[in-house]
């Protein structure tokens, strides 16, 4: 493939461990804008191909390309610094420090800022943690202490330390687990808002939150994909029930 207009474009992925092909020449292509969902059985492949696109793991065969660059031989942080955003399972915030903290030390640094401009970036990082409180529904929680947040306020501020650097395409790895019914209406409305000006791929188990949510479904079986579409099409689709919501 030359140029494409998908903002993700990954071309016969395969990656093996020990000779175990986890990911089996996987093609998947992200629009723009798009909010894919990744389902699947436990063991398809599905948290393994986000650890490919993020850099956590290196592929054995094919092409990862982000915006048009190529990424699969990347280095993890440089994938971070053009745009690639992944939340994993285990949230990762700081629990001691507040809120505000939290979002604080995600905001992206070391662009050569010393001395007369360090005020004027204060005030931008200020701006920003703002800004991202309130699209994660945390803005009057900025002094809280982390520790003390809910189970699902938690998994919001995670959501927000990505937020803090812009990505353009964000990877969610089962965000709702855990959360309570009201907790995952909330996050079902968050992720809506927040995939208007990027693109996101969330993998999730609860099919009443992805209906809610997905503009396409991928389903994986053992490293490949095994149908893709609407969501009513992939309910419907014999091979899906058979294979996972039969279940
Ligand atoms: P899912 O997220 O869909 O449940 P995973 O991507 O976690 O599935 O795992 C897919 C398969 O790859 C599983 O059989 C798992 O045991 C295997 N696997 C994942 N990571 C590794 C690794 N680092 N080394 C060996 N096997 C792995
Ligand atoms: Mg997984």
């Amino acid at each position: 493939m030359s140029n494409t207009d998908f903002v993700l474009a990954v071309e016969d992925l395969t990656v093996s461990f020990d000779g175990f092909k986890a990911i089996d020449a996987l093609n998947l292509y992200v629009d723009r804008n798009e909010l894919r969902v990744v389902i699947g059985p436990n063991g398809a492949g599905k948290t393994t191909l986000l650890d490919l696109i993020c850099g956590k793991t290196r592929a054995s065969q094919g092409s990862i390309k982000f915006r048009n660059e190529e990424m699969t031989r990347m280095p993890e942080y440089l994938r971070v610094r053009k745009g690639i955003g992944r939340k994993f399972q285990t949230p990762s915030i700081y629990e001691n420090l507040s809120v505000f903290q939290n979002l604080e030390v995600s905001y992206p640094r070391g662009r050569g800022v010393f001395g007369a401009l360090a005020f004027r970036c204060d005030t931008d990082v200020r701006d920003r943690v703002r800004t991202v409180g309130e699209e994660i529904g945390l803005v009057t929680q900025l002094d809280k202490e982390a520790g003390l947040l809910s189970h699902g306020q938690k998994q919001w501020l995670e959501i927000g330390m990505l937020l803090m650097q812009e990505p353009e395409l964000l990877m969610l790895d089962e965000p709702i687990a855990g959360m309570s019914v009201r907790e995952r209406e909330v996050t079902a409305e968050l992720l809506k808002r927040i995939c208007q000006n990027r693109s996101m791929i969330v993998i999730e188990h609860d099919m009443a939150f992805v209906k809610q949510i997905a503009h396409k479904v991928t389903v994986m079986h053992q490293g490949k994909i095994l149908a893709e579409g609407a969501m009513d099409d992939v309910q419907a689709d014999p091979r899906v029930i058979d294979v996972y919501l039969g279940h």
